[in-house]
């Protein structure tokens, strides 16, 4: 099975895709995570990504389409993917088609989560990301056993500096100027299936579920 979470910084996407890849054996990728990790390792693409991602904007789509081809390439030995923050603009969207086709693949489904403004800015500024593993935790919705370290793999935790209300708000800027162009790219391809971001981390998992079920594919 291969997916695409969709939506907005914040709707959830990475949270969901996490649970759902350990639950039915799916790798994910996440674009977001891996330009994190060349950043912290100052690799040479990490060191170009750092002034995009530091002011909320789009990393140029070369450097992130190759990046992004060469996981599909890991990804495609297992049983499938989840795609976490990518596409994020029209012609990624694109260049995932052309990528998947050579390889005699497609997009299954893609989950648009529709979410409201009030949520995304709840969530982003409680959300801490482990340094280690990447694992999601969020302050108040879903606190680590001990305050600051990974229930996973004891890494310590930190807070985006993306997440901070100034750089969240660009990001949502850059997030709605696209938006519409790949969701109505799957839509008409008959893929997309939109669920609502606002729900709690089992009203999200249910709903989920619900369109995977719905679509046939559990
Ligand atoms: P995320 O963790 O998905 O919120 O991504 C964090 C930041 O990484 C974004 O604000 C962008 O600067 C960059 N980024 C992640 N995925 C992409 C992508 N598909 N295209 C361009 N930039 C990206």
């Amino acid at each position: 099975m291969r997916l695409i979470f969709l939506g907005p910084p914040g709707a959830g996407k990475g949270t969901h895709a996490q649970l759902l890849a350990e639950k039915l054996n799916l790798f994910r990728i996440s674009t977001g995570d891996i330009l994190r990790r060349n950043v912290k390792e100052e690799t040479a693409m990490g060191c170009e990504a750092k002034e995009y991602m530091e002011k909320g904007a789009l990393v140029p789509d070369e450097m992130v389409i190759q990046m992004t081809v060469n996981e599909i390439a890991r990804a495609e030995a297992n049983r499938g993917f989840i795609m976490d923050g990518f596409p994020r603009t029209l012609s990624q969207a694109q260049h995932l088609n052309e990528a998947l086709a050579k390889l005699d693949s497609r997009i299954d489904l893609v989950i648009n989560f529709e979410t409201s403004e009030a949520t995304i800015i709840e969530r982003l500024s409680g959300r801490m990301i482990c340094r280690s593993c990447g694992a999601n935790y969020h302050l108040k919705n879903l606190p680590p056993r001990r305050a600051g370290v990974c229930d996973k793999c004891g890494g310590r935790l930190f807070h985006r500096e993306d997440d901070e209300p100034e750089t969240i708000k660009e990001r949502l800027k850059v997030y709605e100027k696209i938006a519409t162009g790949i969701i109505n790219f799957y839509e008409e391809k008959g893929i997309l299936e939109t669920i609502s971001g606002d729900f709690g981390l089992e009203g999200g998992c249910e709903a989920l579920m619900g369109v995977l079920s719905k679509r046939g594919f559990i």
